[in-house]
């Protein structure tokens, strides 16, 4: 057997060793097959039981689910299990078999078709998703009408998980799965919603593989590296004890992170500095700690309304703010309100595609133009802040107006909660998101009018190096050690502790050692990151004095290109403080 290795974005680091089980589509029959007017009732009959044992299944299922992970996936299978009871559905079934006298695996696959056709016609995301679900369902259903349960998908076994691409309820299902201790997809991306439940759940994984799933057949020995993004197909004995070995250099590598993780955060010389996480549901709270966050710096709220088929209503909002709040106590939450619009689209409203996404209607500029939407959200985030450790940041500030608006808004929300007498943080701090390159040239006003700024230097970078942040072409200029980002970046730290207030950097840039140790000589103290990545900057910034970082970072100011930067610093922070580098060696 050939060996193949293949390419893809690691999006979960770690090495996975096992049998690959692919995870095949239903594939509708395009084959009419008749039956006799005597065999129309049982027929009906047959299909009755399918679409029993799948409400059956679709149940166990959701328990499965809320066990594993939780409510906020298992809402999935509420979505499908309405379909399964929907009469129109229904009826459509059963008047094919019984008109035209066929076989229901016909049926469902003219229903399937005849919806994909209407869904297709309407070029909403919402009712893209919507056919998404509802080929879901149907092939469940399809599955059913022959009592075959697939061996492999029960076993026990150690597998790794192939697939094209993940629908909504093989993400919640198969990862909720203890047997599925890798993923190799063909489709899917850095944010996808596998790629964080993986990263959640220590699951290595690999997506962007193109092909893949096509490549192999269930059964193939093959190794994923989440760490590199590669993926290999029948590894050579040699190159299977190689990736042992790895996959064992990885663990030792994880046991020091968990050791760090419980390690003080200060400098050499004592200064304290604050690491913090960035994640996206509840569920990722107690991996962040275990990673040695001393609180969640950056909860993207958008998820909340990406998970759902209908709007969020304030209630849904603040069960899920409650959670972290609860989940995180006494240390803070940073919620940030719903950074969507441009290529974020939000499924249940009808936004319009925009030209230009990124310079589009996004984030706080949506919210104010969304006021209902915006007020639901603040007032849930308010009522979670009862017990003080919630604090409101707003995304993608341009002018000081939007900052009063804001402040507005959430003042008119406080007195009709005082009203109500619904218990809140008077004291709720507001904080906003440096990231378009004026607010950060304005930042001696806004900071005035904000109790903490938080800097997100993917966008900040984005928009003042006029260098898409997703476009692999123009990734090369994307610098976060560029000499105009980092005077820039200067400034505000700079302005920012000069009022007394804090300011953190909630961007990538956060999670890189070298990049940490000159935003600590810039003077930032609080840095918010994806949580895997704390230890290792946790590790590096342990290991330098503040007063040596200082001076080198003041002489990298006075360089001309990033590169020169980047070589001077290295230089410098090694010849005093060789192992602060030491994690990041480790890992490659
Ligand atoms: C940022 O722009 O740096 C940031 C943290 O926000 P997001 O990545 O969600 O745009
Ligand atoms: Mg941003």
């Amino acid at each position: 057997m050939e060996i193949i290795r293949l390419r893809g974005l690691g999006v979960s680091p770690g090495i996975a060793m096992g049998e690959a089980f692919i995870s095949e589509r239903v594939v509708f029959t395009s084959r009419r097959e008749s039956i006799s007017e005597r065999q129309v009732e049982e027929e009906l009959k047959r299909l009755q039981r399918a679409l029993e044992r799948t409400r059956q299944e679709l149940t166990e299922l959701k328990e499965h689910v809320r066990e594993r992970i939780g409510n906020e996936q298992a809402f999935i299978f509420d979505a499908h299990l309405m379909m399964i009871d929907d009469q129109m559905l229904l009826s459509s079934l059963e008047k094919i078999i019984r008109e035209e006298k066929v076989r229901s695996e016909w049926a469902i696959s003219r229903v399937n078709a005849h919806f994909e056709t209407l869904f297709d016609s309407l070029t909403d995301e919402y009712f893209q998703q919507r056919k998404t679900d509802l080929s879901d369902v149907l092939a469940r259903i399809y599955r059913n009408l022959e009592r075959k349960r697939n061996k492999k998908e029960d076993s026990d076994k150690p597998t790794i998980l192939v697939a094209h691409e993940l629908l909504p309820s093989e993400v919640a299902l198969n990862i909720s799965r203890k047997k599925v201790i890798g993923i190799a997809l063909d489709m899917g991306g850095q944010t996808s919603h596998t790629a964080i439940l993986a990263r959640s759940l220590g699951i290595p994984a690999v997506v962007g593989l193109h092909d893949i799933s096509l490549q192999l057949k269930s059964g193939d020995f093959i190794i994923v590296d989440g760490t590199d993004g590669e993926v290999i197909v029948n590894p050579t004995p040699a190159v299977r004890r190689e990736f042992q070995s790895k996959k064992e250099r990885y663990e030792v590598y994880q046991r020091e992170l968990k050791k760090i993780a419980r390690l003080k955060p200060e400098t050499l010389d004592g200064v304290r500095f604050k690491p913090l996480a960035n994640i996206e549901l509840p569920e990722e709270v107690k991996a962040a700690f275990s990673y040695g966050a001393e609180g969640i710096g950056l909860f993207r709220s958008e998820f909340i309304y990406l998970q759902r088929l209908s709007l969020p209503s304030e209630g849904d909002h603040l069960a899920i703010y409650q959670k972290m709040a609860s989940r995180t106590y006494p240390r803070p939450v940073y919620i940030r309100t719903i950074d969507i619009g441009g290529e974020k689209s939000l499924p249940q409203l009808n936004i319009k595609k925009e030209p230009n996404p990124a310079l589009g209607l996004r984030a706080i500029r949506f919210s104010l133009k969304n006021r209902e939407l915006f007020r639901t959200q603040i007032r849930a985030i308010l009522k979670a802040s009862a017990r003080k450790n919630v604090r409101l940041m707003v995304p993608m500030i341009t002018e000081v107006e939007e900052v009063i608006e804001l402040k507005l808004i959430v003042e008119e929300l406080k007195a009709e909660l005082k009203e109500e007498k619904v218990p809140f943080d008077e004291n709720l701090p507001i904080g906003v998101m440096i990231e378009v390159p004026a607010a950060a040239v304005l930042i001696e006003s806004i900071i005035k009018e904000v109790d903490y700024v938080s800097i997100g230097t993917n966008d900040l970078i984005q928009y003042y190096l006029a260098v898409d942040r997703g476009n692999e072409s123009v990734s090369y200029l994307f610098k976060p050690h560029h000499p105009a980002v980092l005077r820039l970046l200067d400034r505000v730290i700079k302005v920012v502790n000069r009022e007394g207030k804090e300011v953190t950097v909630c961007g990538e840039m956060a999670a890189d050692p070298l990049s940490a140790i000159i935003l600590l000589g810039l003077g930032l103290r609080t840095f918010s990151m994806n949580p895997i990545f704390i230890p290792k900057v946790k590790k590096a910034l342990r290991a330098v004095e503040l007063k040596t970082a200082e001076k080198a970072v003041a002489e990298a100011l006075k360089l001309k290109t990033a590169r020169e930067i980047e070589e001077f610093m290295i230089e410098a922070i090694l010849r005093r403080h060789p192992e602060a580098f030491l994690m990041s060696q480790i890992v490659s």
